[in-house]
């Protein structure tokens, strides 16, 4: 069975087919830079790892471009309110930049603690505004835009196929009460593609049109077809984006080069809490690092996969418990054949194919993957490949080059969902030695020692956890 996958635009799952055979560009959206990346961004972003390493294992090169929005985005996602990035900046007392610096290193900073790889080009949009500019003209030129004392706009009425990804019709976006009705737009839905700026506005760059800035949905084509070309193979973003931000950016895209903008549009569902979106703007939500700091990275990380991408996840201190439980059961699994095969010197490494059994929960893992990515049903594979692997344990496997063998597939597949425990590897000597001291202290039964060192661990990021079968350390923080 090919890979499918579900096309928003076309509401239907398809064959995935890249445009050059072999390689997959994929852009995704990416965060707007005036706040921390809340647990519903790290959701997000989990599932665009989780698709990407997919891709990859399948023997795919990937090509993936992710923005920083540092400027353009408005306060209501259409063309209304401030800068969100000035009005924070204004409120804290620091140059928008300042304020952008700072959130790109945090978010980079917990997206590498949750092991999200990062995306070949993370660009910027204030460091892309003469490409930003040049679509515009391009568009001007073509007749899809038109200047008003406001600014450039794109005219929706000249793009037919405009409502197509959101499912609304023109006449039905005329009432819409969320749209402006600037009476000098052609139509309520027409976006802007430029603003206007007078002298007081910190952020603003010399254009044909005067002093001014881009709107938010120029940016993501301007940065994408310029990394990636005019066609894109993966398009994603979340839910938020099908209503608006991405019908705009395919139609000023397609408008200007008359091409098909995206083959594959994705969407990722929402992460909630007592079942309300979670969002920066209202202030009702839970950070990526607290979520971290109380649970490990790991389990974190476990989590925001567990659900299809596009199913809503309700936040809640028993699914963080039950992502605990499951992701305990993989690693315990690993620290017990690894046990196991140093107990009986087995070899570090298999040339042998896995077993037929082995082999048979790889083709269930990849029809579960090859289904839209259902890393659900994915993981009750893993889940079901760990207990056989248990079972040789149990039975006290003899030949230990299959048992390795079996045991490096499983590794391939936990990968693939991230899920893949290297403590040691990130542990400085100092902590070793901190960690081989409470060691000893718990054989001697100096249980007070070995508390205390594990408070101090738990200060400096490292969460320490005791298990039957054996002590495991989890980075919370890199
Ligand atoms: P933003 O910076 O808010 O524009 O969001 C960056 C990305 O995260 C976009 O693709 C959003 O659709 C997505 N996103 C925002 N809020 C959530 C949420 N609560 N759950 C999942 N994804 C979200
Ligand atoms: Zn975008």
């Amino acid at each position: 069975m090919p890979l499918m996958i579900y096309n928003t635009f076309t509401r239907k799952k398809e064959p995935f087919e890249p445009l050059t055979p072999g390689v997959v560009r994929m852009y995704t959206c990416g965060l707007t830079v005036y706040d921390y990346a809340h647990i519903g961004h790290a959701r997000t972003y989990s599932n665009w790892d989780v698709i990407k390493r997919y891709l990859q294992y399948k023997g795919y090169e990937v090509i993936h471009v992710q923005n920083f929005t540092d400027v353009g985005h408005l306060t209501d996602d259409a063309d209304q309110g401030e800068d969100k990035i000035i009005k924070r900046a204004r409120e804290r007392k620091v140059h928008p930049m300042e304020l952008a610096d700072y959130y790109i290193e945090e978010y980079l900073r917990v997206m590498d603690a949750l092991k999200i790889k990062r995306p070949n080009i993370m660009p910027r949009a204030t460091g892309h505004v003469p490409e930003m500019i040049e679509l515009v003209n391009k568009l001007i030129k073509k007749g899809f835009a038109y200047e008003t004392s406001r600014g450039i706009y794109f005219d929706v009425q000249k793009f037919p196929t405009y409502g197509k990804m959101s499912g609304l019709k023109l006449e039905e976006l005329k009432s819409d009460q969320r749209l402006e009705h600037d009476p000098e737009k052609h139509h309520p839905a027409d976006f802007a593609l430029w603003i206007k700026a007078d002298k007081s506005h910190i952020m603003q760059w010399p254009s044909p049109w005067g002093w001014g800035y881009p709107g938010w949905h120029i940016e993501c084509s301007a940065m994408s077809m310029k990394y990636l070309g005019e066609t894109l193979d993966i398009h994603g973003g979340g839910m938020d984006h099908i209503a608006l931000h991405h019908p705009n950016e395919r139609a000023q895209s397609e408008a200007a080069t008359g091409k098909q903008f995206v083959r594959y549009w994705m969407h990722s569902a929402f992460l909630t809490i007592d079942k309300e979106k979670m969002s920066k703007s209202t202030g009702k939500f839970i950070t990526a690092q607290e979520v971290i700091d109380r649970y490990g990275a790991e389990i974190t990380r476990f989590y925001l996969i567990s659900a299809h991408y596009r199913t809503t996840m309700d936040f809640s201190e028993q699914a963080m418990e039950q992502a605990r439980e499951g992701y305990l059961r993989l690693i315990g699994t690993m620290e017990a054949v690894e046990s196991y095969l140093q107990a009986n010197n087995g070899p570090l490494n298999a040339d042998l194919e896995p077993s037929e059994e082995a082999k048979k929960y790889q083709q269930q893992f990849e029809e579960a993957m090859d289904d839209d990515f259902n890393t659900p049903r994915a993981l009750a594979v893993l889940h079901q490949f760990s207990s056989f692997l248990n079972s040789k344990i149990k039975k006290k496997e003899e030949n230990l080059e299959q048992l390795r063998a079996d045991y490096q597939l499983f590794l391939t597949l936990a990968d693939v969902l991230a899920i893949n425990p290297q403590p040691n590897d990130k542990i400085d000597p100092y902590v070793k030695l901190l960690l081989n001291i409470r060691q000893e202290a718990r054989k001697n039964k100096n249980w007070e020692l070995a508390d205390s060192i594990r408070d101090e661990l738990q200060q400096m990021g490292i969460k320490v956890e005791d298990h039957p079968w054996g002590t495991i350390y989890l980075l919370t923080k890199i």
